[in-house]
């Protein structure tokens, strides 16, 4: 007899097979990542199908034979939000394609679970209205001394509105689920001499996997498009210049602080910056580890 199961899970990816079934991957509560068949779901009559649908957290039932064959789905939250606002659109699915890219075997992990619900919860409610109040970075981790720059004409701020928080929103995704599979950047001291960091002289290393010092700085002498050492290598050269504020950023991110990040004012270099540094980790630790989770 085939076993049944039942388990919640959110739902990442779908694609059509056949005349009118199709396949759902979903990150479950209780086995990680799995393949669903959902059988003739794209009929009229199917009564599988308002359960069940790409960007949706429910309550999944299956049995497991030669392939898992879903017999139950109820919805459980729809983030209607999300499929309403286009700048929220491609942010799940930026989200859906890192748990596509990084989550390769079936095992649970309720950490990464937990993080996912979450920043669809957060990218669900997040107002997309034009000006935010936000507030400075030096002021929100309440340090002295920084020099951090501050928003200065209305067209800067202007860009300070929904559609940076939502990518704020995939970046502190993406940072936590670095860390947890094991891979948190080093931001406190020197990732490769553990000196102590000088908050002028800052770098991103992807090979020692965190900020470096000026000593340590290697820097890239080749054209980075002909260069070997380019993003996805593990050689060193590729070290990027950064401010202090992504330090400051990457704490608060940590932190899981969300009210204190979704209100930060940041300038237009320092979201350059912290775009390059996370796209570069993404792709460094994709061609360079092994994912089994
Ligand atoms: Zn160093």
């Amino acid at each position: 007899m085939a076993l049944q199961y039942k388990t919640k899970g959110f739902i990442y990816k779908k694609r059509d097979r056949g005349e009118a079934d199709r396949i759902f991957t979903v990150f479950t509560y209780d086995f990680g990542k799995i393949n669903v068949w959902a059988k003739s779901i794209r009929k009229i009559n199917s009564k599988l199908k308002s359960g069940i649908d790409i960007f949706y957290l429910s309550d999944i039932e299956f049995v497991q034979g030669k392939k898992r064959t879903l017999t139950d789905a109820v919805l459980i939250n729809k983030f209607t939000e999300i499929t309403k606002t286009p700048e929220k659109f491609i942010i799940a699915k930026k989200v859906a394609k890192l748990l596509d890219d990084f989550v390769k075997g079936e095992q649970h992990d309720h950490e990464i679970f937990n993080l996912i619900n979450e920043t669809f919860e957060k990218l669900n409610q997040l107002s997309c209205r034009r000006h935010c109040d936000g507030i400075a970075i030096p002021e929100a981790i309440q340090s002295k001394g920084t020099n951090s720059r501050l928003p200065r004409s209305p067209n800067e701020l202007a860009h300070n509105d929904g559609k940076i928080r939502s990518q704020l929103l995939y970046l502190s995704f993406a940072w936590n689920f670095f860390a947890i599979l094991g891979y948190k950047p080093q931001i406190i001291n020197c990732a490769h001499c553990h000196s102590k960091l000088n908050e002028k002289e800052l770098y991103f290393s992807n090979k020692d996997g965190g900020v470096i010092c000026k000593n340590c700085y290697v820097p890239n002498t080749l054209d980075s498009r002909f260069s070997p050492h380019f993003a996805g290598e593990a050689g060193r050269g590729n070290d990027i210049v950064i401010n202090s504020d992504i330090i400051k950023i990457l704490r608060i991110i940590f932190k899981n602080d969300w009210e204190i990040l979704l209100k930060l004012k940041i300038n237009l270099e320092t979201q350059k910056q912290l775009n390059q540094i996370s796209k570069n980790y993404y792709l460094y630790l994709l061609s360079n580890h092994k994912f089994s989770k």
